[in-house]
C-alpha cells in the first residue's frame, strides 16, 4: 500500500492501533481469497481495492471534500443515496465486519449487542477507520433497536441523523417513508448547500439503478452451474459497492459480469461441475467478514447466492424513473426501498417467499441461514424460514455465530456434515 501516513493523521486516526489493523488485514486476505483457484480475471480490480482499502477511497473522498462536497457515512440499505448523490454529495457505507473493532465497541455498548453495531461503534471510537474518519455526517435509522439506540451514542461524538423507517408494509407506511425521505432531503441540502432538483434526483435515481442493473447481472450469473464465479469473490464485490463511487462500481461489475457471461457460455466454473450449491440468507456480512463463506467453500460447497443486505436486497428493485417531480420522487424511491425484506418489518412474508424463490433460481442444493449473535430479528424468522424450505424440499441449517474465530471448527464441523447430507 502506498504511505498514507499523513492523510490519516490529518483525520485524526489513531496510528498505532490502525497499523495494527494494516497487520492483520493482508494475511486474512490472503488465505481466504488468493489461495481460490480459477478465480475471473477482473477480479483484479476488487483485489486492488482491498491491498488499499484505507487509502485510495479515503483519499477519494478528501478531495470531494476539498471542492466542497460532503461525505455522508451510513449504516443501512434503506437510506437513499440518490439524494445524497442528486446534491453532490458521496455516500460510505460503515458497517464494521470485523473482531478487531469490537472490544473498543464493548467500551460504550452492553455486552448483549450484536458485533456489527459493538465494532462499528468501535471503529468509530477507536479511530481505525479512515471511512468513519472522513464523514461529515452519519446518517441512521430505526430498524432495530440496538442501532437505534447506538446512534444516540455515536451522535453525541459526531452529527448524526437518523431516520424513521416504518415497521409495516402498509400504504400509510410507504407514504410515511416517502415524507421521511422528503425530510432527509432538506438535510441533505442544507448539509451540502445545494438544492436538490427533479432534475439532478433523476440523473441520480439513474446512476443507482445503473449500479443495481450492473450488480444484478454477476448475480443472474451464478444462476448457471456450474457457478462462474465462487461465493467469496462475489460477496467482495458486494462489500465493495458500498463505499465505492457509483459510476466506477457499475463499471466494473459490468466488466466482471461480461466475463462470467463468456465463464457460463463455455461451461466455465470456479468450482467443478456436481459441487454442492449454497443459498446463504440472514445478517448482512459487512467487510471484512468473510468467515462463513470461507468456511463453507472450504468444505466442498460453493456459495451462489446471498439472500441478504450485502446481497440481492442491496440491487433487486429499481426505482421507477417515470416521475418528474420531487413529490413523485420521493414516492418512487419510497415504494421501490419499502420492497427491502428485512426482518425489522412486522409481518415479514416477503423474506420468506424470496428465499423460496431464489433457492429455485440459482438451483441451490441447501440454504444456510445465519444470525450474527444477539440479532433477536433474524433469529426469530429462523423457524418459520426452515419451515417454509421443508414444505418446498430443501434442506436448511440454521446458525448463530459472530466475528470471533473461536466457533470456526464447531461451525466447519456443521456446515461440513450438511454439505455432506446433501450428497447423501
Ligand atoms: S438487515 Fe435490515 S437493518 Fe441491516 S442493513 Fe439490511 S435493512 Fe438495514
Ligand atoms: S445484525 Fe441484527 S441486531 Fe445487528 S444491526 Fe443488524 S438487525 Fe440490528
Amino acid at each position: 500500500m502506498a504511505d498514507y501516513r499523513a492523510m490519516w493523521e490529518d483525520l485524526g486516526m489513531d496510528l498505532d492501533t490502525h497499523d495494527q489493523l494494516c497487520a492483520v488485514l493482508p494475511d486474512a486476505f490472503g488465505d481466504t481469497y488468493l489461495t481460490q483457484g480459477n478465480r475471473p480475471d477482473n477480479m483484479a480490480f476488487y483485489d486492488f481495492v482491498v491491498s488499499e482499502i484505507h487509502g485510495v477511497r479515503p483519499a477519494e473522498l478528501i478531495e470531494l471534500q476539498k471542492a466542497g462536497g460532503k461525505v455522508f457515512g451510513t449504516f443501512c440499505v434503506f437510506v437513499p443515496d440518490e439524494v445524497v448523490i442528486a446534491c453532490g454529495g458521496a455516500v460510505t457505507g460503515l458497517c464494521g465486519g470485523s473482531q478487531f473493532w469490537v472490544p473498543e465497541g464493548e467500551k460504550v455498548l452492553p455486552s448483549g449487542i450484536c458485533p456489527l453495531i459493538k465494532a462499528s461503534l468501535g471503529a468509530h471510537f477507536g479511530k481505525t477507520c479512515p471511512y468513519f474518519s472522513v464523514a461529515d455526517i452519519y446518517v441512521g435509522e430505526t430498524t432495530c433497536d440496538g442501532k437505534k439506540k447506538a446512534y444516540e451514542i455515536l451522535g453525541a461524538d459526531k452529527e448524526t441523523y437518523v431516520m424513521d423507517v416504518p415497521q409495516m408494509k402498509r400504504e400509510k407506511d410507504i407514504v410515511a417513508w416517502a415524507d421521511e425521505i422528503a425530510a432527509f432531503a432538506r438535510k441533505v441540502e442544507e448539509v451540502t448547500g445545494n438544492e436538490l432538483t427533479p432534475e439532478n434526483l433523476a440523473a441520480a435515481i439513474r446512476t443507482v439503478n445503473e449500479k443495481r442493473r450492473a450488480l444484478a447481472r454477476v448475480f443472474e450469473a451464478r444462476k448457471a452451474n456450474p457457478a462462474p464465479i465462487s461465493g467469496k469473490d462475489t460477496l467482495l464485490m458486494t462489500q465493495i459497492a458500498f463505499f465505492d463511487d457509483p459510476v466506477r462500481c457499475a463499471e466494473m461489475a459490468n466488466k466482471l459480469a461480461d466475463e462470467l457471461e463468456e465463464r457460463v457460455a463455455r461451461g466455465e466454473g470456479a468450482a467443478p461441475a456436481g459441487t454442492k450449491r449454497i443459498l446463504v440468507t440472514g445478517t448482512p456480512l459487512a467487510i471484512p467478514n468473510w468467515k462463513l463463506h470461507h468456511i463453507i467453500e472450504t468444505s466442498s460447497a460453493v456459495v451462489v447466492c446471498e439472500e441478504m443486505c450485502t446481497g440481492t436486497r442491496y440491487f433487486e428493485n429499481l426505482v421507477d424513473e417515470g416521475a418528474d417531480t420531487l413529490e413523485g420522487q420521493f414516492r418512487a424511491l419510497s415504494e421501490r426501498y419499502m420492497k427491502n425484506n428485512c426482518a425489522c418489518f412486522t409481518p415479514n412474508p416477503g423474506r420468506i417467499a424470496d428465499v423460496v424463490r431464489m433457492a429455485k433460481e440459482y438451483q441451490v442444493d441447501g440454504v444456510i441461514d445465519a444470525n450474527l449473535k444477539f440479532c433477536t430479528l433474524y433469529d426469530v424468522e429462523k423457524p418459520a424460514l426452515a419451515d417454509a424450505l421443508a414444505e418446498e424440499g430443501i434442506p436448511c441449517l440454521g446458525l448463530e455465530t459472530d466475528y470471533a474465530d473461536n466457533d470456526a471448527e464447531q461451525l466447519r464441523t456443521r456446515i461440513g456434515a450438511f454439505v455432506e447430507m446433501l450428497g447423501a
